[in-house]
């Protein structure tokens, strides 16, 4: 879908929206001005200006790591105030719906049932591949939204490119594509294809690859009209002054710790393999393994009673058995294989 014709998705109440404007967006001098506009204390601690309510700074550092123009990003409280704006841009609520891949990340159910959209959840293949013709066949009349995930939590696939572009061109709505694991991955981004496709939606985080869970800040890549159109609908100052200063800081010093993780992973996968108590580890495009268990329930409030956390996703479809572990440091990761071991010693299994 062409950029030109994405306005025709937008609910008319937002088309029709004039974004709340502050003064400071006609003044361009920088911090030196006299600041009499927004009833803001006088006294300098850091913190006593509003944010800049189009993170100019991040955005342009961002948009060279990541090869992205400043006007094709989008940055919210966490990916999840972009998975929510999404919803308050294309969906009417009570009419419009939405569908999801499943099993799959719990915000986008969340996020429709909070805005009174139905979401129809898809279920993968069984191998967890991408049932695209099952999608495509679902995406009928006033289905505005396709929420994917790639790699994919909790299964930790990454989806062929192709697959995922099939459902962009051949949807006449938005495709979300959540990439919150995409460093994780060597199946790449699809962030270039948003900026020219209409119709796609790439959202990645600095809440994990980055290591910045705890600023709360998200990304969406799109063409300049969604970006656009996504940035009338947040909160004006939807990033605080600390988060924008701290991750700047992070993005320009730090290098995130992507290699380790992976080798972990490598090094914790096999490690679970040999364990009786697990029946099966899938292969991971992410910073976690999905994996089988014996007993899931059993397990999980074992390590728990050792103050060693998982998540059981054993209760979610297809996910029957299933548990759901964060690679973590080395010594953290040897904590939870001895768990293990000695969980199975004593249950005999
Ligand atoms: C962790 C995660 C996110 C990150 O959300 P933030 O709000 O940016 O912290 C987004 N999508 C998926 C699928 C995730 O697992």
């Amino acid at each position: 879908m062409e950029p030109k014709d994405i306005d025709s998705l937008v609910r008319p109440n937002i088309l029709a929206l004039e974004p709340y404007s502050t003064a400071r967006d006609e003044y361009s001098g920088g911090s030196l001005g006299v600041f009499l506009d927004a009833n803001e204390s006088p006294y300098e601690n850091g913190v006593n200006r509003y944010p800049d309510p189009h993170q100019k700074m991040l955005k342009s550092r961002i948009s060279e790591i990541k090869g992205i123009g400043g006007a094709n990003i989008f940055l919210g409280n966490g990916s999840d105030e972009a998975i929510d704006i999404v919803f308050r841009v294309f969906c009417t609520p009570g009419r419009d719906k939405a569908i999801a891949i499943s099993p799959s990340y719990g915000m986008y159910k969340v996020a429709s049932a909070t805005n009174d959209i139905a979401l129809e959840q898809i279920c993968l293949n069984e191998d967890w591949s991408l049932p695209v013709d099952r999608i495509l066949e679902a995406a009928g009349e006033n289905v505005k939204v396709i929420f994917l995930c790639s790699p994919n939590n909790p299964t930790g696939n990454a989806f062929p490119r192709e697959d995922i572009l099939r459902i962009v061109d051949g949807f006449r709505g938005i495709v979300v594509v959540d990439e919150a694991y995409a460093d994780f991955s060597s199946l790449g981004s699809l962030a270039a294809e948003a900026c020219t496709k209409g119709n796609l939606i790439v959202l990645q985080t600095l809440s994990k690859a980055w290591g910045m869970a705890g600023l709360r800040i998200g990304m969406a890549f799109a063409c300049e009209r969604v970006i656009g159109l996504m940035s009338r609908v947040k909160y004006p100052y939807n990033i605080n002054v600390a988060a924008q200063t701290q991750a700047l800081r992070m993005l320009r010093m730090d290098t995130p710790f992507t290699e380790e993780i992976i080798s972990e992973r490598t090094r914790l996968a096999g490690a679970l393999t040999d364990l009786r108590c697990i029946v099966h580890v899938w292969p991971s495009d992410a910073n976690f393994l999905l994996v089988r268990t014996t007993d899931a329930d059993g397990i999980y409030a074992f390590l728990t009673s050792r103050g060693i956390i998982v998540r059981n996703r054993s209760h979610v479809p297809m996910c029957g058995g299933c548990l759901r572990i964060t690679v973590g440091l080395k010594e953290e990761n040897d904590k939870l294989l001895e768990a293990l071991k000695e969980y199975e010693e004593s249950h005999l299994c």
